[in-house]
């Protein structure tokens, strides 16, 4: 007798992309020869970190894996639903600034707005009460699957290169990328992606964390305080994947074919519950960003548009 013959279902196939060689930097894309190597304490508990040479970014040496890092995203607040959602209202103050300065710059009502790690609705909850089309992709098919029970276009995505909402011919009015671009692995191609599914002159706002000066500043406190300094680079890091300095990621963003048009830690702040110590860090940072061109802000909004090709 004839054996029946198994038919495998054929699974989902999403497209590969390369991974970055483990001595690429992730923020800039420059591939490092002999980088300087570090044991930091952070979120994700002891790990090996690199600075790149080439736009002195602290970066976690160890490689990218898309699965490990939406396990990874589920145990953080924004991850997982009932947390997820309670987040949306601590950080409402912070979503309707950065909305304010796009509808300044002239998207408003009746934009397409595509969120990049969306999570549970964060910006574009507020979004869509002012009339934006809202879309978002997220690495965490839960927050995709809560997100269109609201009724929102959504898709799962690791990379932005796989988002299939907007393209071309259907392009996106604004692209945000809130506390969201420390967990790329490939920052460039990231921004390339997002280049690509923008109209020209389409708005590209990323709220960048930018605290790689708190890490020098562990690191050299470190011979007279251990402890000081692990706090401080702890804190700096907390679960990210590297951390850039501003004028880099100006830089970067530039690279990709974009032209910067503001970068302030005006409106950056997450929520107005902040201890003091942080909002005092926010108001000199402002000072010293505007006057002397220092970024010392642990974040800083920046406000980009596509230059036509
Ligand atoms: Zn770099």
């Amino acid at each position: 007798m004839e054996q029946a013959t198994v038919v495998t279902p054929v699974k989902d196939t999403k497209p590969e992309h390369p991974a970055m060689p483990e001595c690429c930097c992730p923020a800039c894309g420059q591939r490092n020869l002999k980088p300087k190597r570090f044991e930091f304490n952070s979120g994700r508990g002891a790990t090996g970190w690199s600075r790149c040479q080439s736009c002195n970014t602290y970066f976690m040496a160890e490689g990218y894996d898309t699965e490990q890092e939406t396990d990874h995203t589920r145990n953080m607040a924004w991850g997982n639903q009932h947390e997820g959602v309670a987040l949306n209202q601590r950080k409402r103050n912070g979503f309707v600034a950065a909305l304010d300065q796009i509808e300044t710059l002239g998207y408003g009502s009746g934009s397409k707005i595509l969120d990049v790690g969306c999570s549970f609705g964060g910006i574009l909850v507020e979004a869509r009460k002012r009339g934006f089309e809202c879309a978002g992709v997220d690495i965490v098919p839960e927050a995709i699957a809560w997100m269109k029970s609201e009724g929102f276009r959504a898709e799962e995505c690791s990379s932005l290169r796989d988002c299939t909402l907007f393209s071309k011919q259907q392009p996106a009015d604004v692209v945000t990328v809130l506390d969201a671009h420390i967990y790329w692995p490939d920052q460039p191609a990231e921004l390339r992606a997002a280049w690509d599914l923008l109209r020209d002159d389409g708005l590209l706002l990323i709220r960048a964390v930018t605290k790689s000066s708190y890490i020098t500043t562990g690191r050299m406190v470190g011979s007279v305080s251990t402890g000081l300094s692990r706090k401080l680079i702890r804190r700096a890091i907390a679960d990210h994947r590297f951390s850039m300095p501003l004028k880099s990621l100006l830089r970067t963003v530039e690279g990709a074919g974009f032209e910067v048009l503001s970068a302030s830690p005006k409106g950056a702040q997450h929520t107005n519950d902040m201890p003091l110590t942080a909002r005092a860090a926010f108001a000199m940072g402002t000072l010293l960003w505007h006057g002397l061109g220092v970024s010392i802000a642990p974040t800083t909004l920046v406000f980009a548009r596509k230059k036509p090709a």
